[in-house]
């Protein structure tokens, strides 16, 4: 019974596809190779430098690197020594809560060897049949 209100809850109330599981590993992995979505992938210094004025959190990242995708940001309070952050307790809310299912709409993916999976809380054939169902409608 606990799990179907479960279900509900995420499905109806949260309004998650996915549920997150597994724990940190503290491998750092998320705090590097980072890129920055706002409307689209950001690719130029100057309109990162406009996003960084609405939020905190981009004073934390540099830019590293430049790819096919765009601009590659690491932050600035990762050890890379220890992997750790350093400023854990005072963590923007963005690090505490990651991964969340917005990464994959954003087109991003989770970290290589990320100690956390999002797993789909319904079943191809669950969506499938619940599609069937409104056609019949
Ligand atoms: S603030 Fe800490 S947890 Fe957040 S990206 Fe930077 S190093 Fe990682
Ligand atoms: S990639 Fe995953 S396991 Fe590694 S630090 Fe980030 S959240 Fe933790």
């Amino acid at each position: 019974m606990f799990k179907i209100i479960k279900k509900w809850f995420y499905l109806y109330v949260l309004k998650r596809k996915y549920y997150r599981v597994g724990s940190c590993n503290a491998c750092g992995r998320c705090c590097q190779k980072i890129y920055v979505k706002h409307k689209q992938v950001i690719q130029t210094e100057a309109e990162f430098e406009r996003l960084k004025r609405q939020h905190s959190f981009y004073t934390y990242l540099k830019v590293v690197d430049k790819d096919e995708t765009g601009l590659v940001f690491e932050c600035e309070n990762l050890d890379k020594e220890t992997k750790k952050c350093k400023i854990h307790r005072k963590r923007p809310g963005i690090c505490r809560r990651y991964p969340q299912e917005e990464l994959f709409n954003m087109g991003g993916t989770l970290a290589e060897h990320c100690g956390y999976k999002l797993i789909p809380i319904e079943s191809f054939e669950e969506v499938f049949d619940r599609v069937k169902q409104k056609q019949k409608k």
